[in-house]
This record gives structure tokens, sequence and C-alpha cells, in this order.
């Protein structure tokens, strides 16, 4: 078992970053904090917070970043991220949320930024057409659905399409990430963290990349 990491996941929204930080996070056996399931799973529950975040979210805009930086600070004081520590998926977004997280954690706070790549043409056909399960997060494609219609291959549970995977918020979203999360790649490649990966390709594939990017980068093996 290799030992934790402490990494941030960067990617367009359909690069690959769920797919990927789930294996990462067993490989490394860290916790996978994914700001934009916590917000999902606070929408569902009705929380405050989840009350607040949903039109953002519905119209593929982001969230505040004071919202948003509370939560994942509430988040890695947590036990298990102090022992193990982290993968960040979906956070940070903006400069301001990079420079918060830079705040929290120290200089050495962190082990890498991992970027997969993939064309924007790419991710708007894998974006529009994903399937997700509401119960284990496995994710397909209209193209290639699960093979009992609307139940899980892997669990049964029940396939569900998210709201903001319509073709208008994709393109939103895809824009804010040009504006808003483009600059990080500069702020973190100065910083000299920054590893970016070709997302084209099977998830297998993807997955050997970032491994052999990660042990270049730390002189670990896995
Ligand atoms: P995701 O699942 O990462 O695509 O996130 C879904 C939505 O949650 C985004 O479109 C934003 O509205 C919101 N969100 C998630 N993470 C952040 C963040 N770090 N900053 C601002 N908004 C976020």
């Amino acid at each position: 078992m290799a030992e934790g990491i402490r990494l941030v996941v960067l990617g367009k929204q359909g690069a690959g970053k769920g797919t990927q930080c789930a294996r990462l996070s067993r490989l490394y056996t860290v916790p996978h904090i994914s700001t934009g399931d916590i917000l999902r799973a606070s929408v569902k529950q009705k929380t405050p917070l989840g009350i607040q975040a949903q039109e953002s979210m519905d119209r593929g805009e982001l969230v505040p970043d004071p919202v948003m930086i509370g939560i994942v600070k509430e988040r890695l004081d947590q036990s298990d991220v102090v022992i193990r520590g982290f993968l960040l998926d979906g956070f940070p977004r903006t400069v301001a949320q990079g420079e918060a997280l830079y705040e929290l954690l120290g200089p050495e706070g962190l082990d890498a930024v991992v970027d997969i790549t993939v064309p924007t043409e790419v991710v708007v056909r894998r974006i529009s057409g994903r399937l997700i399960c509401a119960d284990c997060g496995t994710t397909y494609h209209e193209d290639s659905p699960p093979a009992r219609p609307w139940a899980c291959d892997v669990c049964g549970g029940p396939i569900t399409k998210r709201a903001d995977d319509n073709e208008e918020a994709v393109r939103r979203r895809l824009n804010l990430y040009e504006e808003q999360t483009s600059p990080l790649l500069a702020w973190y490649l100065e910083k000299g963290l920054l590893l970016s990966v070709d997302g084209l390709g099977e998830p297998d594939e993807v997955f050997e990349r970032i491994k052999i990017a990660l042990v270049a980068r730390t002189g670990r093996s896995v």
C-alpha cells in the first residue's frame, strides 16, 4: 500500500477528474474530497449551504469563494485528512481559492497539482451525454448506457443526469474554467507543482500516465 499524499487534481469538467480521483484515492488510501459532491449532498439534504449554492450550481456558475474556502477548511481539519493526506477535486477553482489553500497548508503543503488536459470539443460531448449512478457515482454516457435501463451495472442504483449537465450550462462552466481556473495553472506552474497529463484515451491509460508523473515528481514508488 502506498503512503498518503496531498494532491490537487485540476481539469475541465468532463476531463475525467472524478474517475481518476477514485483510483488515486484507492492507490494512496487518502480521502477524495470533491467540492462538487459536498455541494450536491447539501443540495439534496436542503441544508442552508445547499439552498444557498443550488442556484449558482444549476446555472453553471461558481459558488462564492468565502463559502467554498470555509467548506474546504472544515474538511481539511478532520483527522483522516491530517493523518493520510487528501485528493482535492474541484477545489481550488480560482486564484483566490488557491491562495487561501496555500495559507491553510503552508509552502510545503502540497506534493503536486495534477492537471488532466482534454480538448474542449471532447469534454462538451462527454458531459452533455453524461449519466451518473445516484448511489455509487459510476458514470456512463448516453452512447453506452448501463445494460439495464436506468440501473447501475455496478450497484443497481438509479441512473440520473445532473441538472447542470445540459449543453448551455456545460458551455458556461467551460467558459468560466477558461476565465477563472486557467490562471491557477500558471500560478501552480510558477510554484513548481504543476504536472500536466494528457487526459485522452481509456481511463487505465490516463491513470498510468498520472502514476508515472507522480512517481517522477515525488520520488516515491507506488
Ligand atoms: P463539479 O462537480 O466540480 O463540476 O461542481 C459542480 C458545481 O459546484 C460547479 O459548477 C460550481 O457551481 C460548484 N462548485 C464546485 N466546486 C466549486 C469551487 N471550488 N468553487 C466554486 N464553485 C464550486
